[in-house]
């Protein structure tokens, strides 16, 4: 058994260059963005334009994407260290143009498209002259069980036309294509898994409204509402086949949620060092924070679940490198992580008191944002389901839990 948590030489340079990048270069680029004197829209384009491309000049461009697609062609497992460091600032992943929907899109499209999609979709995405959106949610039914969703297309000859209604589209109004799930198969029961079809729609469209921008507890949006009427469009515009919208969704899923956690537990990491660096500085009732018992708890607890966050990152990765079932332990490492980032920062904020709580920390805003990840991409709930699901059926299977609780040795 193999077990060595250091990366390779060849790794560690990468991780060193991206840190320096997003220290050096992103951060006190961007910094001023959300202040009290923000910039103007095209000043804040140009700028992050430009960050992404010194990103793509110097190497630190699609971390997550094969090399023969332009990307650094690392594995899951040095992908989680690309993520955490650029994760450091919220737009690190954008800049190095590894960040949701398009990641995941990417994924998707070079494992479901055709070639002509490829070049159409997929090339212009990944050189960064594009952006996209995944439209699947819809505000009538719940989006936990994507077999109920009510958008639907009708055959017309050579076309199909699409009527429905989705919300919570994140990126809809600047993507210049969307991955829209229909459902096609109209007479099948409901839960069944082969009635979605994937399709592309190119942005602006004719028949496809973006309503609104649906304001969210994190304030700024960027997450639209849109009516479809009558979308036409032809049948060459099927992603990945009639009736895999269901499959292709949740193979998207599977790299795109521990993506997510690589990038939480970079949030999470930052929380901790703003608890630790409070607690080293405020003094009361004869001591420094960081001496009180009560104090080094809340300490503690994040540093011993941050670890558990790591651990389980990483093992989750390794498994996708691996080629091996990694559905389960992706389900844990998604529950396990979106979790303690907001139970981390919370515990950062107690220790900052007032301060904690105003905006003049980046806390109060990292709370707002991290509260999303415990329902989006899968609620808690519905992973602890299919975790328990698999936990119940290895011990019918096996007579042992074993398998479902990561499948190690020991
Ligand atoms: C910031 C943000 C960005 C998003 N971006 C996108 C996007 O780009 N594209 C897109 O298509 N969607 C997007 N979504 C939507 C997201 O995927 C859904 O919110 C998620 O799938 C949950 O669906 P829902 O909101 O309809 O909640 P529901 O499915 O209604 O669930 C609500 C709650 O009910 C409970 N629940 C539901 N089912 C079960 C069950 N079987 N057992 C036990 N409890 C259950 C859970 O507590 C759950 O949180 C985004 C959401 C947010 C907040």
């Amino acid at each position: 058994m193999a077990i060595d948590f250091t990366l390779a030489p060849e790794y560690e340079e990468i991780r060193a260059r991206v840190r320096a990048f997003v220290q050096k270069t992103v951060i006190p680029a961007v910094e001023g963005f959300g202040g009290e004197d923000p910039v103007s829209r095209e000043e804040y384009l140009r700028t992050i334009f430009e960050l992404r491309g010194k990103a793509r000049a110097e190497g630190l461009w699609l971390p997550h994407m094969p090399k023969e697609w332009g990307g650094m062609g690392l594995g899951q497992v040095e992908l989680a260290m690309v993520q955490a460091e650029a994760a450091k600032t919220r737009l690190g992943p954008w800049i190095l143009n590894c960040s949701a929907p398009d990641e995941g899109n990417m994924h998707t499209l070079l494992h479901w498209g055709d070639e002509e999609q490829k070049e159409k979709y997929l090339r212009p995405l990944l050189e960064g002259r594009k952006m996209s959106c995944f439209a699947m949610t819809e505000p009538e039914v719940a989006g936990s069980d994507p077999t109920l969703i009510r958008t639907h297309a009708v055959q017309d000859g050579d076309e199909w036309v699409i009527n429905g209604h989705k919300w919570f589209i994140s990126n809809a109004r600047r993507a210049n294509f969307a991955i829209l799930i229909a459902k096609t198969e109209l007479d099948m029961p409901e839960g069944a898994r082969g009635a979605n079809t994937a399709f592309l729609v190119d942005l602006p469209q004719e028949g496809w409204n973006d309503v609104r921008e649906v304001e969210t507890m994190h304030g700024s949006t960027g997450h639209s509402e849109i009516v479809i009427t009558d979308l036409r469009l032809p049948a060459s515009q099927i992603l990945g086949g009639r009736g895999n919208g269901h499959r292709l969704g949740q193979y998207r899923l599977g790299p795109a949620r521990l993506a997510h956690c690589m990038r939480w537990i970079s949030q999470a990491e930052t929380a901790l060092d703003m608890m630790v660096d409070r607690a080293l500085n405020r003094y009361s009732h004869g001591s420094l924070l960081a001496d009180k018992q009560g104090v080094q708890w809340l300490i503690a607890d994040s540093a011993m679940e941050l670890y558990q966050c790591k651990l389980m990152v990483l093992h989750a990765a390794s498994k996708i490198d691996k080629g091996e079932d990694f559905r389960t332990e992706v389900s844990m490492a998604k529950h396990f992580v979106a979790n303690s980032l907001n139970r981390i920062i919370d515990r950062a904020i107690q220790v900052h008191g007032a301060l904690g709580y105003s905006t003049d920390t980046p806390l109060a805003n990292m709370f707002q944002h991290a509260r999303w990840a415990r329902f989006a991409d899968g609620a808690d709930e519905i992973h602890q389901m299919r975790i328990a699901e698999r936990t119940i059926a290895a011990y019918r299977a096996t007579g042992s839990t074993a398998v479902a609780t990561g499948n190690l040795p020991l």
